[in-house]
């Protein structure tokens, strides 16, 4: 499963044992092992202790995201249960308001059935013929 961590925290020009990263990321302390093991997470010092700068931390972890990002094309939604585009079921399209004025999506998965959802903006909502 795809972990939002958290990013932001990272100091870049601080230096951080796994430990010490794993907590600033929220992350479990093996993954960061297996980052720099088997992912190509530099180190900047083995001896004494394995250290790993905040900035080649910061650019690994986006890079990291960036390759799990799916592109979305014009009139379909992304589907939670099949981790991919996918077209919306013709006629299943509603447009519901939230508390907070957003327009909201909903729709069914063509694919596997499951509910879709997507807030929509002025130029989204063109796109999708509302
Ligand atoms: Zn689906």
């Amino acid at each position: 499963m795809t972990k939002n961590f958290k990013i932001r925290q990272i100091k870049e020009r601080h230096s951080y044992t796994y430990e010490e990263a794993s907590r600033v990321i929220q992350a479990n302390k093996n993954s960061v092992r297996r980052w720099v093991a088997e992912d190509g997470l530099p180190l900047i010092t083995k001896e004494p202790q394995h250290l790993i700068l905040g900035a080649d931390l910061k650019r690994f972890l986006i890079e990291k995201r960036a390759k799990k990002r799916v592109h979305v094309p014009k009139g379909y939604v992304y589907c939670l249960r099949c981790k991919c585009a996918v077209k919306p079921v013709e006629g299943s399209l509603s447009l519901h308001d939230t508390k907070t004025g957003v327009k909201l999506l909903h729709a069914n998965c063509s694919s596997c059935g499951g509910e879709l959802r997507k807030s929509l903006n002025a130029q989204l909502m063109k796109d999708y013929g509302f």
